[in-house]
């Protein structure tokens, strides 16, 4: 048995970033660029309006007030996406749209609440300084500048400045396909007879839409009974993904068969059972180089060990610099014990009150029930050698969901 960071750090070694993909700048969104984006022009391309107002020249409204308006004649009209052929000259002003040019001559925006309008002249009652109310040719990006590097995440904004500097698609970090392997006699898919005996794989879903919240892609590849030759045929077509998952058969009972067929198909093992719970019998290897994870088979030990060991992989190799879930601090409600040896992932409720972040228990902890991780938004993270954490200590909390 191996402690939990042991674990990580023995998968992550084995994990690298696929290869890259081009496509459109909006499906690139939530995905990992991998290449640097550097601008092909000024943002904006020149000095322009910052204000619906009059283009001027400072020096000619610089006693301008209310009781001392300045009438200037208006030359022009300027909307935005158009340039003035004209050059202001004293006295002058041209009516001036947001984002429109700085006509020749100009100095100066005036915005429209500091003027009064009259028949072909207008009324300035503020004085300006010079270069006010005017955005710069490039005060957002300049030509040339790195405006996006390889390894950052794609958000709106990004994609955004992509659209900004003209590029239509971009180069990202390819989404694993990730096969999921369900063990068991007592399996059948959602819509199968469950009679008296048999229980729907729900696992075989839960690891589908965790690997999906990730952004990979799952594959699954159904049920296995515990055979050896079915478990041997379904993980072998499972091979042909990025990485592999089986679920359950990974502990000692009679008809656990999943290590053995792992190990007839040259699994390279790095680990078996980790000092966790729920979680512990999880193991990790691979095949030619290829990512496997023997997951446990209780459907909570299934989910948490997934956060804890596929997620971060998956994430690694979809480029993401950030792989793990944020962790919290926050105030325990109640009394929490544990026989010391084993790090807990305890399932709980975070709010948030006055300032602080509390956390309560969602139920009952066995490793069998749902319920409690439907309540739950994070896992209350309690230590190896910690036996008892009473009400009101601090503990760590792993937020697991992202609209916290
Ligand atoms: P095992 O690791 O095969 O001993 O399974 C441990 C427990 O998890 C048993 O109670 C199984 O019925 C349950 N289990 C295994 N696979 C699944 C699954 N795909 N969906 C839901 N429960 C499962
Ligand atoms: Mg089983």
């Amino acid at each position: 048995m191996i402690a939990v960071e042991e674990a990580l750090e023995r998968i992550l070694s084995h994990i690298r970033p696929l290869g890259s993909e081009k496509v459109s700048i909006l499906d690139a969104l939530g995905r990992v660029i991998s290449e640097d984006i550097y601008a092909n022009r000024d943002i904006p391309p020149l000095d322009n309006s910052g204000m619906d107002g009059y283009a001027v020249r400072a020096r000619d409204i610089q006693n301008a007030s209310q009781d001392h308006p300045v009438r200037l004649k208006v030359i022009e009209d300027l909307r935005a996406g158009f340039v003035s052929q004209k050059t202001l000259r004293t006295g002058e002003a041209i009516r001036i749209m947001t984002g429109a040019p700085i006509p020749n001559g100009a100095d100066t925006v005036v915005p429209v609440e500091d003027t009064e309008k009259g028949s072909g002249i207008v009324s300035v009652l503020k004085a300006l300084q010079p270069g006010q109310n005017i955005r710069r040719a490039g005060e957002d990006v300049k030509k040339g500048e790195r405006v996006i590097s390889d390894g950052d995440l794609i958000r709106p904004a990004e994609v955004g400045m992509l659209a900004s500097v003209g590029r239509s698609s971009v180069a990202v970090y390819q989404r694993p396909l990730v096969a999921i392997l369900c063990t068991g006699d007592e399996l059948v898919d959602v819509d199968g007879e469950v009679g008296e005996v048999k229980i729907v794989s729900s696992n075989s879903y839960t690891l589908a839409a965790q690997v999906k919240d990730c952004g990979a892609i799952p594959v699954q590849l159904g049920i296995a009974r515990d055979r050896k030759e079915e478990i041997r045929e379904k993980l072998g077509q499972g091979l042909r993904a990025d990485v592999l998952i089986s679920s359950a058969g990974v502990s000692v009972g009679d008809y656990d068969f999943v290590r053995d067929v792992l190990n007839d198909l040259g699994m390279k093992i790095l680990f078996w059972k980790v000092a966790m719970r729920p979680g512990k019998p999880v193991t990790f290897g691979t095949i030619d180089g290829k990512p496997v994870f023997g997951l446990p088979g209780n459907p909570v030990s299934s989910m948490v060990s997934f956060e804890q060991f596929v997620r971060p992989s998956l994430l690694k190799m979809m480029g993401h610099r950030r792989i793990f879930r944020p962790v919290i601090e926050a105030i325990l409600k109640e009394e929490i014990r544990k026989e010391s040896g084993r790090r807990h992932f305890v399932r709980a409720s975070v709010t948030f009150e006055e300032d602080h972040y509390f956390v309560t228990v969602t139920g009952d902890q066995g490793s069998g029930i749902l319920r409690s991780m439907v309540k739950a938004n994070g896992l209350v993270i309690i230590p190896e050698d910690r036996e008892v954490v009473r009400a009101g200590e601090k503990v760590k909390v792993q937020l697991l969901d992202r609209n916290f």
